[in-house]
Formats: structure tokens, sequence, C-alpha cells
């Protein structure tokens, strides 16, 4: 295929004009136009088995460049664009990111995707077409400020089914507009993103400058917003009618597919196989039942065949975010669905005499109680992870299903995170062992033999140079912010949560100010990046966020500390800017408690891109840290085993700490020092440093001391530029086992059996 000529003949029946003569949004949209039209020619993967992947978010990213590439047009374009003066990025920038995800879950969402459209496994993706997003992250009065994040644009990968599939709520009735995406694989053949809308939703109900809109309007807000506030009981409500809304027409949808093979709903569970992505899709298995006895057949069939079509993957041990709603809440919004619920209980009651594991109780539906007991497989997302939900959180689970639970460790698509991102280190891979991991991940090992290399460490060295001088000119047209690619780059990034602990970073990083400030000079000057975007309710969240934004700008003011140092918090963390992030960073920041992170998908986009990682041993950096080994990475803090029983017993104050170590009482009490309280909210300073000195719930100040002088070994480490190259490169080698190709074909082998 001649790229160039498409190009020109785009560029004359779009706008009868040459190519050259194109803006670079012209050339987005010509370029945006071939790509669908290569992908609408390209085969759909078909098989007389098919998966849905059902979920609320699918952080999918920009999606002009990663489809280009696994059009396997990626050089082409990108040798035209040269041709005319001109790079991808620069034309990337056009393009919207989808805002219809949150964090890791939806990024897993997307990478899945893309390996299962690679694998050429039949599997679509099934969810909601959100308008305006999450929220748009801004930073005023260095507080996060919430706006709304359009995406949708008259032009875009979006394509208009035609199809309407009605839904039933309590109080009205709605037809569900079946939106798509081509989801193209490596080997040039698609699935689909099959995403569900309300034409009736209004973006202009939203007050201006906010995300505030009127919740009980449903018709007009339905999917305006991922995860609506849910601080008040209308919030809760709402996200039960979109979850309600995604199930229904998503059931429908599958079973006229069903149909359409004419396959019999019998044996429905020989040919479909639908994976629940956490608790919000949860009610497709009342719902896949309740359209089962419409089409004839008995509770009991309904009931087996839904049991044997269903699998749910479990993504957190946070008892509060698994969901439980109010029966009431179904009365309202899915009637239809109570009796089925109440059936499916006392199967359960019969089934376990247990009231732990019984899915209604105290009129209160447990959304993952209802998942297991009514699914084929409970998966956890990381070796610990799994074995964590086991041994104690799904224990009575467990001892009554040990055949449903299973593994899946988490992964990253390398087509993105690798050769879209950084496609200097991605040469230099091929350079070294030939281009065969592309296609087979775990050949990255060979490239042990060269991390002792002196050529290959200045070689890696070299290009982790050049993604730190991108990122500084990325920064400086994002946010006008300034930073020194001479210095070492740490950083964490990823959604805010008290046990991610950023808080923990920070009150590390004032260590660092103030040992400045007490005449240390640090061999190496230090860049710490945040980016994080914290829930609209969540005001601790936030006063993490103030604090950060204070710290930074305080830093920034003083003349002596601002030469050894710098704190950036990037302005609206999404995937975009992490695929600018992570290639540049030098250490990799995994610190939540232990036990806590279910796996984390960061740690292994970090890993391969040669960051080094300084982490506790939780979630996936317990698989990382086996396969590094203990000489390339940095472990700190407790583990888990003693973060368990410090819950069980209830015995952990930080109170204790506070009154033992006058240095993490003099960092903590930094917090609302004259310092921080001149720039900063003294109610939002004072709320944070009363919690962590009373309540502290995720531990911060546990690991607090073992974090800090655990960063300085890393920081020292930095200073023999060839150990630490060594050690990027023994980083990069090991990361094969993170492709989320590996992770599929475990889904496929041991859950669906697709072929
Ligand atoms: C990978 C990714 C995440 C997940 O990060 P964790 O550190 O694993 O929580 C969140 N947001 C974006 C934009 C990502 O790319």
């Amino acid at each position: 295929m001649n790229m160039e000529k498409m190009m020109q003949d785009k560029a004359v029946s779009m706008y009868g004009s040459d190519l050259s003569n194109c803006s670079n949004e012209q050339i987005y949209l010509l370029l945006l136009d071939i790509t669908k039209d290569l992908m609408a020619n390209a085969p759909l993967i078909e098989g007389d088995r098919k998966l849905y992947y059902i979920s609320a978010e699918f952080l999918i990213g920009k999606l002009l460049s990663n489809n280009l590439l696994n059009l396997g047009v990626y050089d082409q374009v990108r040798d035209v664009l040269a041709g005319m003066g001109k790079t991808l990025a620069e034309i990337e920038e056009i393009e919207p990111e989808p805002s219809l995800g949150n964090g890791g879950l939806g990024r897993l969402a997307a990478c899945f995707l893309d390996s299962i459209a690679t694998l050429e496994l039949p599997g679509d993706g099934v969810g909601l077409n959100y308008h305006l997003g999450l929220f748009h992250q801004k930073f005023e009065n260095r507080k996060q400020k919430e706006l709304p994040d359009p995406w949708m644009t008259a032009q875009s990968w979006l394509n208009d089914t035609g199809k309407y599939y009605p839904v039933h709520f309590g109080n009205m009735d709605v037809e569900a507009h079946l939106k798509s995406m081509d989801v193209i694989g490596y080997t040039g053949k698609k699935n689909q993103l099959l995403l569900f809308d309300l034409d009736t939703v209004t973006e202009a109900i939203v007050e201006s400058d906010s995300i505030n809109f009127d919740k009980n309007d449903v018709k007009e807000n339905l999917t305006l917003f991922l995860y609506p506030d849910d601080s008040d009981e209308v919030g809760r409500k709402l996200r039960v009618y979109q979850q309600y809304f995604l199930v229904s027409a998503g059931a429908q949808m599958i079973l006229e597919d069903v149909k359409a093979h004419s396959w019999d709903l019998k044996n429905i569970s020989d040919h479909v196989v639908i994976q629940i992505n956490d608790t919000h899709p949860s009610m497709v298995i009342p719902e896949l039942i309740r359209l089962l006895m419409e089409n004839g057949l008995s509770l009991e069939e309904a009931v087996a065949q839904t049991e044997k079509v269903c699998a749910y993957t479990n993504h957190t041990i946070l008892a509060e975010a698994l969901e439980k709603w109010p029966s009431h809440f179904i009365e309202q919004v899915a009637p239809q669905l109570m009796p089925i619920i109440r059936e499916l209980d006392a199967i359960a009651a019969k089934r376990d005499d247990n009231p732990k594991t019984r899915i209604i109780q105290n009129d209160i539906i447990h959304m993952a109680n209802m998942d297991i007991h009514f699914s084929k497989s409970t998966n956890g997302v990381a070796k610990i992870h799994t074995d964590i939900l086991k041994d104690t959180e799904l224990h009575d689970f467990y001892r009554l299903y040990p055949e449903k639970f299973n593994n899946k460790t988490n992964g990253i698509t390398f087509r993105r995170w690798l050769q879209a991102c950084n496609p200097q280190l991605t040469k230099w891979i091929i350079s070294k062992i030939g281009d065969g991991f592309l296609k087979d991940s775990i050949e990255l090992e060979a490239l042990k033999k060269y991390a002792a290399d002196p050529e290959c460490q200045k070689e890696v060295l070299a290009i982790k140079r050049e993604k730190k001088e991108e990122l500084a000119v990325f920064l400086k047209n994002r946010q006008g912010v300034e930073i020194d690619p001479n210095s070492i780059f740490d950083i964490q990034v990823k959604r805010l949560h008290e046990y991610k602990r950023q808080q923990m970073n920070l009150l590390s990083v004032i260590n660092l100010y103030q040992e400045i400030k007490n005449g240390y000079v640090p061999e190496e000057k230090v860049t710490v990046i945040f980016g994080a975007k914290a829930a609209p309710a969540y005001i601790l969240a936030k006063d993490i966020i103030h604090a950060i934004l204070v710290l930074s700008d305080l830093i920034a003011k003083d003349e002596v500390a601002s030469k050894y140092l710098q704190v950036v918090m990037v302005e609206n963390y999404d995937v975009t800017c992490a695929e600018k992030l992570i290639p540049a960073a030098d250490i990799s920041e995994q610190i939540s408690l232990a036990s806590k992170e279910a796996s984390g998908t960061s740690n292994m986009k970090f890993m391969l891109n040669g960051a080094v990682t300084l982490g506790t041993d939780d979630g996936a950096n317990v698989e990382i840290h086996h396969l590094v080994g203990d000489d390339n990475i940095f472990i700190f803090g407790v583990d888990s085993d003693t973060v368990i029983k410090h819950y069980e017993k209830a015995d952990y104050h930080p109170q204790d700490i506070l009154a033992q170590d006058s240095k993490v009482r003099e960092l903590v009490d930094f917090l609302v020092s004259e310092e921080m309280i001149a720039l900063g909210d003294q109610t939002s300073l004072g709320r944070l440093h009363h919690d962590i000195t009373t309540k502290d719930w995720f531990m911060a100040l546990i690991d607090l001391e073992s974090y800090m002088n655990c960063r300085k070994e890393a920081y020292a480490a930095y200073a023999d530029q060839n150990r630490w190259a060594q050690m990027m490169i023994n980083n990069i080698a090991a990361a094969g086992f993170f492709s989320s190709d590996r992770t599929i074909a475990q889904y496929n082998e041991e859950i669906w059996k697709l072929k």
C-alpha cells in the first residue's frame, strides 16, 4: 500500500487541497479517516465461542499511533510525515484522549482488548459511553478543581451501530443506543469495543465551571460521568442506574448474538463467556438469568447456564471498595431483578450455612458474594493478592469453592507501553536481540547478557537521557513547568489513595528538604514527580494533593533547596502523560502499604522502560522482585502478614511511633509549620496532620524510616551510572512476563477456553 498516495488522495477528496498545504488538524482527520477505513476492512475475529469483557471503564488512551502500529502502517505514516517536516506526536496532539476510564482497572481492560485481538481470540469489550469522563483535573490555589472532560468530537473513533435496546427501570423505560469502536490486534484482525449511550443525555445540564448537575434527572444525566459522586443517596442510586443500564443492554445484545448464530440458549455456556471486571457489572448475573427465563429456560436451567457463562475478577481487598447496595435501591431501579436476587440468595443459603457468604444481609446486597456464588471462576490479579483473598478476605468462599479460585497476574500491552511510547528503546532492543520479543515477550530475557557490557550501558543511558529531555519539553508545553534532565527523575503516578501512600512520599520529600536546609549537599539533584487525581468526595486525598502542591511551591521559592530538589505535580494525569512520564523515569515509586495494592500495572510499565522500582513487597512488586532479584530493585517496609496482623489486632497507633521517633514527629509536624501555612490552607493541612497523627489508617508512618533510608540507597546507587544502567537492562530483560499477551493466554487456557 502506498501511504503517501493514500494521504494525498484523502487530502484532495476531503479538503480539495494538496497534502503539503494541510494543517495538523486536517492531517489528523485524514489519518483518522484512513485508519478507520483500514480497520473497517480488517477481518472480524470469529469463533463458536465468544468472550464479552464487561467493565465500567475502558481507559483506552489516544488511538491513532496504536491503531497505525497494529495495522502495520506506523512506519509508513511516520516517514510520510517526516518528509513534510512533521512528527506523529505533533499530529496526535490534536486527538482528544477518550475519557472512558479512571485508573488501573480501566487501563487493564484496555490492555486486555489489545491482547485479546492480538491473540486472535473472539472477544469484545462492553461498557458505557460517558460524555464527560471522570473529570478533568485543574489546579487552582494549589487545590484540585474538577471540570467536565468532554472528548467526543464530530469525527472520532466511535461508530454508530444504529442499534437500540430497551431498558426497563422501575420508573421509566429508556433505549440504550449502541456505539462501537474497532479494536485492531497486532496481526491485523479485529474485535469491537461496544459502548452503550442514551440519546436524551444533555451535557448542558452540568453547571458551568464544575461537575455539578441534577442527579435526579436520569434521562438527561445517565451517561454524563463515570463514577458520579456517591457521597449522597441520589448519587449512589445514579450509579445503580448506570450499572443496570450497562448490564441489561449488554445481556440483551449477547442473547441477540447467540440467536443470530442459531445457537441454543439452553447451551449458551458452550458459546458465551462473560468476564465481570470488578463488581460494577455484577447485576449481569440476575439480568442474564431473567432474560434466559423470558426465553423459556426454567430458573434452574438459567442459573446453571449463567454460573457457567460468568467469571469474576476481584480487584481489591479494601472492604469499602466491594460494592454493597441496599435492596430498596434495586427495588426502585430494577424491581424485576429483586425476585431473582432473592432466589439466588436462597440457593446460596442452601449451599452454605455460613451467614457471611449470604448475598442479602440485613437488606443489603453484597455484589461480590453474588459474583462468587454464581460465576465459574473468581480470580485475583497478582499472586500475593490471590493468596490474601484465599487466606483471609474471601477465605469463607475459598473453603466453599476452592476450585473456583485462581490467579491471573495482570499485564500491560507492549505495543502501547514500549513500541509506541518508546521507539528509541524498542529499536535498541531489536538491534541486540532481534524482533522476536514483539510477538513473544519472554525473549526479552536474552538482553540479560548485555547488562554488564559498558557499551550497552552507555546506549541505554543515552536513550533514557533523550526520553528525559522529551518529558521536559512536554511538561513545559503542558503546564509551563521546567525540569532539569540532569536530575534523578523519581516518579509516583497513580490514582490518589491513602493506601498508595503519596503522603509517605511527601513526608520523605520534607525530609530531603530539611536536610538541605540543614547544610547537607546531595550528590545528585532530584526531581520528584507526582501525578494523581483524587475522587471528588475523598477529602483526605484532596488534602494530600494540596500539601504536595504547597510543598512544591515552597521548595521552588527556596534559593538553596531548589538547586537540589524540585517537586512537580502534573495536572490531569492521564494515559497521554503516562506515555511521556514513564519512559523518562529513573525511579518507579511503588510504595503501597503491603497487602493493599492488588497488583498495580504502572510498576510493570516503568520496569519495561528501564526504571528501577523503589517499593514494598506488595501486589505485582513481589513478582517483579522475584524476577529481577535483590540486586535490581529497592525493597523496604513491613510485610503483608505483619500489616494484616495489625489490622486484626487493631494495635497500630501512629502515636506510638511519634512518641518514640522525634525525627518522624518533626516531619509530620512540618505539615502545619509556619512555612507551609504561609502558602497553604490551614484547615486542609491541619486535617491531614490530624489524620496522620491520630489515625493513619494506611500506616504511612510504619514504613517512613525504612522508606527514607531505602530512597537514599537508591539515589546513591544512581550516582554509579554503570551499575545503574546494569539494573536498568536487567529490569527490561525480566519484564517479558508482564505482557498482557501472557495474561490473556492464561485467562483463555484456564477460564475462557475460546480456542
Ligand atoms: C497504568 C495506569 C494506571 C494504573 O497505575 P497504578 O500505579 O498501577 O495504580 C493509572 N492511570 C493511568 C493513566 C495508567 O496508565
